[in-house]
Parts: structure tokens; C-alpha cells; sequence
């Protein structure tokens, strides 16, 4: 399948229905009123997250979706239907955001999340409405006023408990091989890792998270150098960061400077990345002497300008220290979650739904097309635009 976590699309909802201009024409009655009715409001574009999606695909290849117009008003006094609106499902975690003012409209973050991203017009009045004691052969009417139109970016968030940064060939594939059923491809060259995949670690008692792996971290990534770009925003959504470093780089290069390169990318990056809470993690202690692993992690964690909250230290390949450290980030990620549900601090979709009311097309005209009232038992005229 294929991974596609950002879409630019189109929608348009459907303009409101003219209002119509009609006289009531009926054997007898003489100088029937005004009957033209109103038209039917356009139809609104929703979006819906769905937990059955897991990628923006479909919307790299339909990217307009338009719903449909109100009808116009007829005569009557009969008013024009709705529009029927539409309704787009985006996966869990979708941004959404208005390319022309840059603002994000919406961020469905749980299953049924609904928001409207583009407004149907308001219906316009047929001539029944402007009927009075001074006016009561109404020509005038309004027409419905459009529909909104906008162009939207979408952008798909991994949602994970806990987000693995690190260099490439750091080991975090294998760390996420080693604690959960995913398999993402490990091999000692850079950029094994495509994009970003997600595994659920259990540990007791029907207790799990879900660990994420980007694609490597490399310098320059937060600027747009190699993939780690596109994904660094895939970390946004995490509550915990496990940055890993390679203690025995291959490449002879220095972990202390590797890890002052990812710390720096996520600083560029955004600030929400920079202030999570973060563990520093030393892999592949097998190719350490005795106590050389610890020294060296501690010689990195004094390097940090964010001094990481706890260090440890693991070897993915043989699982040593590995048990420790899922328990020990277990714990804090069932905390954080605990504390959050009393916070109560997820955005709700309705923040996002506009409230500034809709207003009605304020421009009335006058439908002057000939009409003879004195021939009461003619045929029935409309006068509609
Ligand atoms: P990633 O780029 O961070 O995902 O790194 P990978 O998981 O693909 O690992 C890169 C290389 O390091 C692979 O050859 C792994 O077998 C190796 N590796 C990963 N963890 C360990 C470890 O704990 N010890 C040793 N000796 N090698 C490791
Ligand atoms: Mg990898």
C-alpha cells in the first residue's frame, strides 16, 4: 500500500438557491398575491476522521469535490430544496489547512471528529417575503449567495505514544523489531527506512504502546535535507521522545556530536518537538568494553543543551536493558495519558467549526419583465431568473 500522508484538494459548496417572483393566478380571484418562494440553502463540505483509513491516497487522485446547489425558489410559495452536502473521510490525526490564509481550519484527532470546511450559500428570498401594506405586488427578490470555496491541505499525523529519533543506522528499527510485531526493514546502510511505521509494544497485564520509527534524522532535516523532513512532523503528535544514539558508530564518527545533530534538528524543527519529554537511549552496548557504555552515555547526556530526562542504556540486537526501559516508558506514557484525560486538553472538533453567522445576499432586485393583472383567468405566469 501506498504511504501518502499529504494532499492538496479543492471543495466548493453549492450556492444558495435564487428567491423567485411569481403572482397567484386563479380564476376568480382577482389580483392574487405574490407567490414566489425562497430558494434552498447550498449544500456544506464535511470532513469525518475514520479509523478505517490510514492514508490520504484517494485524495491524491480525486482533488475537487463540490456539493450541490439549493434549488431555486418556484411559485407557489414553494421554496427550493437543499442542497445535499457532502462529506469527506480523512484518517485519524488529518490537518487540515486552508491554503489560501495558511490557517488551520481543523485537526480530527479521534474517530467521528466532524468538521464543515466550506459553508453552503444562503438561500435568497423569493417575492412573498418582501410582501407588505405599502408593497403589495412585490417584484423584487434576492438571489442565494455562493458557496464557499477553498483550497485545503491535508496532512496526515501518525498518533503514537512514543516517537524514536536518532540518526540513521542508530538501530531503532531493530529496537522497534525487538519489543512489538512490526517488522520494519533493518540493514547497516542509511535510509533502510522509508517511511515511518508504527508498532504496538506489550508489556503486562494488557498493557501496550505504540512506538513509532521515522525514517532517519539527518543534519540539515529540519531545513528539508534527506527524508527526515516530511516525517519529523509525524513526531508531533507522540508524548514521549526516545532519542537513540549509536554508541560504536561504524563510521568511526563521534556520538557525542551525532547526538548534538538531532537535538539541534528537532530545536529547528518546532518548538513542540523540542519540549517533549525526552530519553536518551545509548544502543549496541554489545560492542562496548565493560563500563564504557555507561561512561560514554553519560558523556553525551552532559553534551545536551536539554539535559534528557533519564539515560539508558541497551543493545537492541541481544535485548540487553531493552525489558527496562520499555516497563520504565510504559509507565510514564499510562501517566501522561492519565494526567491528559483529566486535562481534558484534545482540541474539540467544534473549536473548529465557524460560528460568525451567515449572512443573506443583501442585494435586492426587481424583476420589471410585463405582467397584466387585469387577466384574471389567463394563463399562470412565473417570473423566475
Ligand atoms: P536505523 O537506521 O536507525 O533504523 O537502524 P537499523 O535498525 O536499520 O540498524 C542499523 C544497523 O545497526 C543494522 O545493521 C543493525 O543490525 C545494527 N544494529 C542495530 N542495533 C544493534 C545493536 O544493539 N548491536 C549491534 N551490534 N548492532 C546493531
Ligand atoms: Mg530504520
Amino acid at each position: 500500500m501506498k504511504f501518502v500522508d499529504e494532499a492538496v484538494i479543492k471543495v466548493e459548496a453549492g450556492d444558495g438557491g435564487n428567491g423567485c417572483v411569481s403572482f397567484r393566478r386563479e380564476k376568480y380571484v382577482p389580483r392574487g398575491g405574490p407567490n414566489g418562494g425562497d430558494g434552498g440553502d447550498g449544500g456544506h463540505v464535511f470532513m469525518v476522521a475514520d479509523t478505517n483509513l490510514n492514508t490520504l491516497v484517494d485524495y491524491r487522485f480525486t482533488k475537487f469535490y463540490k456539493a450541490e446547489r439549493g434549488q431555486n425558489g418556484m411559485s407557489s410559495d414553494c421554496t427550493g430544496a437543499r442542497g445535499a452536502d457532502i462529506t469527506l473521510r480523512v484518517p485519524v490525526g488529518t490537518r487540515i489547512t486552508d491554503m489560501g490564509t495558511g490557517e488551520i481550519i481543523g485537526d480530527l484527532r479521534k474517530e467521528g471528529e466532524t468538521i464543515c470546511v466550506a459553508r453552503g450559500g444562503i438561500h435568497g428570498f423569493g417575492n412573498t417575503h418582501f410582501k407588505s401594506a405599502t408593497n403589495q405586488a412585490p417584484r423584487q427578490k434576492t438571489d442565494g449567495t455562493p458557496g464557499e470555496r477553498r483550497q485545503l491541505k491535508l496532512e496526515m499525523l501518525l498518533v503514537s505514544d512514543v516517537g524514536l529519533c536518532g540518526l540513521p543506522n542508530a538501530g531503532k528499527s531493530t529496537f522497534v523489531r525487538t519489543v512489538s510485531a512490526a517488522k520494519p526493514k533493518v540493514a547497516d546502510y542509511p535510509f533502510t527506512t522509508l517511511i515511518p511505521s508504527l508498532g504496538v509494544v506489550k508489556t503486562t497485564y494488557g498493557r501496550s504502546f505504540v512506538i513509532e520509527d521515522i525514517p532517519g534524522l539527518i543534519e540539515g532535516a529540519a531545513e528539508g535535507a534527506g527524508l527526515g523532513h516530511r516525517f519529523l512532523k509525524h513526531l508531533e503528535r507522540c508524548r514521549v521522545l526516545v532519542h537513540l544514539v549509536d554508541l560504536k558508530p561504524v563510521d568511526g564518527s563521534d556520538p557525542i556530536r551525532n547526538a548534538q545533530v538531532i537535538e539541534s534538528e528537532l530545536r529547528q524543527y518546532a518548538h513542540e518537538l523540542y519540549e517533549k519529554p525526552r530519553w536518551l537511549v545509548g544502543n549496541k552496548s554489545d560492542l562496548c568494553q565493560e563500563g564504557e557504555a555507561d561512561e560514554l552515555i553519560a558523556a553525551i547526556a552532559a553534551a545536551m543543551e536539554v539535559k534528557p530526562e533519564k539515560t539508558f542504556v541497551i543493545s537492541a540486537l541481544d535485548r540487553t536493558g531493552v525489558d527496562k526501559l520499555i516497563f520504565e516508558l510504559q509507565d510514564l506514557v499510562d501517566e501522561m495519558k492519565k494526567s491528559e484525560s483529566l486535562q481534558q486538553e484534545t482540541p474539540k472538533a467544534e473549536e473548529f467549526v465557524w460560528t460568525e453567522p451567515q449572512e443573506y445576499n443583501s442585494k435586492v432586485e426587481t424583476d420589471d419583465s410585463d405582467d397584466d393583472f387585469a387577466d384574471d383567468d389567463g394563463p399562470q405566469f412565473i417570473y423566475r431568473k
